[in-house]
């Protein structure tokens, strides 16, 4: 035993930065919801219709706020999936749509990065999504930006680009699932806490990178972030 009364030294609690401060906002789950763009619905073969709302997460240490992507071992197709991050400042459960958003600290922008090669064969055997999800700094994030300083945007393009070139565009008023939507729908499911993510799904226009690609992601009204693969 260590002098934390540990057996091993604790792992670290990751943290994102809270825009213009010097505060930290620690994280302990992260939940992703599927296919809220209609777009990228179709564009993965699938009927965009308001069917119901389905998630998987990544672990909290699998954030990456220092604007390098290193290439995943294991595949041979990462995708870009560029994401509003809602972060959670209190939970509960059967938390009612009306009043969800009373929840949310604040907002940032972050990549859903994929093994799609992986993800593919696993919905091809039924098989669960984390090695194509949940592998080291699949998720690079930005600041948290406070909803107090923001509001809750319902609108705001949201891109993504590679190397200068438009890759992915939506919109905020796109969501299939709106943000309080999906803070009811999984309070039902888990007791959601102080610390949550939530990664709110990706417009349509994913695609691979490449070792050297420079990815430079916005949401209008939330904030920016670039990542360089490396
Ligand atoms: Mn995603």
């Amino acid at each position: 035993m260590n002098a934390t009364g540990s057996v091993i030294v604790p792992p670290a609690v990751p943290v994102l930065p809270v825009l213009g401060t010097q505060a930290t906002f620690p994280v302990r789950r992260i939940y992703c919801i599927g296919r809220n763009y209609a777009a990228h619905a179709i564009e993965m073969g699938h009927d965009p219709d308001r069917e119901p709302p389905f998630f998987f997460q990544k672990n909290p240490d699998n954030i990456d706020t220092s604007g390098r992507f290193p290439y995943p071992v294991k595949t041979g197709d990462v995708h870009h999936e560029i994401e509003l991050v809602v972060a959670l400042k209190t939970g509960g459960t059967n938390i009612p749509v009306e009043g969800a958003l009373d929840h949310v600290f604040g907002y940032g922008v972050g990549l859903d990065m994929t093994r799609r090669d992986l993800q593919a064969e696993a919905k091809k055997l039924g098989r669960p999504w984390e090695i194509a999800k949940a592998f080291e700094h699949s998720a690079p994030m930005g600041p948290l930006v406070p909803a107090e300083r923001i509001g809750h945007p319902q609108a705001g393009r949201v891109t993504l680009s590679v190397n200068g070139t438009l890759r992915q565009e939506g919109d905020l008023n796109q969501l299939i699932w709106k943000v309080p939507e999906m803070i009811a729908y999984l309070s039902d499911f888990f007791e959601l806490a102080p610390g949550d993510l939530i990664m709110s799904g990706t417009p349509s226009g994913v695609g691979a990178v490449e070792r050297g690609d420079v990815m430079e992601g916005a949401i209008a009204g939330v904030g920016e972030l670039r990542v360089e693969v490396v």
